[in-house]
């Protein structure tokens, strides 16, 4: 079975690592001697519960944090942060600094503007059709919060470091790169990521949340769309993504156990990107689209001579198990996403495939 896998180059959902996936399959019938499915099992059950707190605990334990933050898993995907966020941190007469970097912080932005709640753009890479990342960028010392997006999925573009925002706390989607480095916890008042690009299935989002942070947010709001009601019931509210918290459990330990923690997570990140962004310059057939210095390590996006050779690229790679190396419909051209999951094997098959695709295009 599994060698019938194709090398799997999804932007989302996306590659999740095979002893996962086993692992998965394995209990999926009798999950730890209950008699049952994970699926079939009550999350009110003390077998759920261990499952949602060591997903709590390894979250914390990996980000090098303490009970000052909460961890919640809430539904709705990260479109529904974008819309849930403002709704909690701003009232009337406040504002917050957004930093506009490509699809999914316009989509942020927007919905803020559909609440009629204050926004400032104050940083925008979209002169340059989104393909840097902003610096030296002016906060608003009154904004409420900084909200960024720290890696763009669909134009490869990264924060390498995050922005100094003078003590204001940061708000950040790091849906596409999660849990594939080191964090400055310190600098950040929450954090959300869809879990479908780095951590499990889609329909959870994971949400960090410092408390100090959640204090300060409005309570006249309907139950499932605050915050506090996730923090004070542990995610369970109501019934929980149980297959997604379990899930991103496994992803989580995977990080820890196998792969052996974050700063290890990078190093393996920045060596596999790093093998093809080498390729693509040494090369004068493929070009990488980002600036170099806003490459993302998640997400690489590149070009070919024509839009006639990139759609042969895509079909010859996909006859061959390479799947997914497709540009984002909105963009065109071609991205290999090499997420945490993505193995070495992986990364040098795409190279040798995108080199002889190139001696045969040019002889
Ligand atoms: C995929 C993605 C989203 C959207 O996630 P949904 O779970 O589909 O709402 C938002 N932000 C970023 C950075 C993404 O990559």
């Amino acid at each position: 079975m599994t060698d019938q896998r194709i090398f799997n180059f999804n932007a989302g959902p996306a590659a999740l690592p095979l002893p996962v996936l086993e692992e998965i399959q394995a209990s999926f019938l009798n999950f730890n001697n209950s008699g049952m499915s994970i699926t079939e099992i009550s999350h009110r059950s003390s077998y759920f519960d261990e499952v949602i707190n060591d997903a709590v605990e390894r979250v914390k334990r990996l980000l090098h944090i303490d009970d000052q933050y909460h961890v919640l898993f809430i539904q709705g995907g990260a479109s529904m942060q974008f819309a849930m966020i403002p709704m909690n941190f701003l009232s009337d007469g406040q504002s917050a600094d957004y930093v506009n970097t490509g699809t999914w912080s316009t989509k942020a932005i927007k919905e803020v503007q559909i609440q009629n709640k204050g926004v400032k753009v104050v940083a925008s890479s979209e002169d340059k059709d989104f393909s840097y990342i902003p610096n030296e960028i002016e906060f608003s010392k009154d904004a409420r919060y900084v909200h960024i997006t720290s890696n763009n999925t669909i134009k490869g573009t990264q924060f390498a470091k995050f922005p100094d925002t003078g003590g204001i706390p940061i708000v950040s989607d790091m849906s596409s790169d999660i849990f594939s480095r080191p964090l400055p916890m310190d600098r950040f008042g929450m954090i959300y990521a869809g879990a479908q690009k780095n951590l499990g299935p889609s329909g959870t989002c994971l949400v960090i949340i410092k408390k100090d942070f959640l204090d300060t947010a409005n309570e006249d709001l309907p139950s499932m769309l605050k915050y506090s009601t996730y923090a004070a019931k542990n995610s369970m509210y109501n019934t929980p993504p149980c297959f997604g918290v379990y899930t991103i459990d496994l992803v989580l330990k995977w990080i820890e156990e196998e792969m052996g923690g974050l700063e290890k997570m990078e190093a393996f990140n920045l060596e596999k990107a790093g093998i093809l962004y080498d390729f693509m310059d040494s090369s004068d057939f493929y070009r990488a689209t980002a600036k170099k210095d806003s490459r993302s390590l998640m997400n690489v996006t590149f070009r070919l001579p024509d839009e006639d050779l990139e759609k042969l690229f895509i079909q010859k790679a996909t006859d061959q198990g390479l799947g997914g190396l497709k540009g984002h419909r909105s963009v065109g051209g071609c991205r290999a996403s090499i997420y945490n999951a993505t193995t070495m094997e992986a990364i040098n098959a795409l190279v040798q495939f995108m080199e002889s695709f190139q001696k045969e295009a040019r002889p």
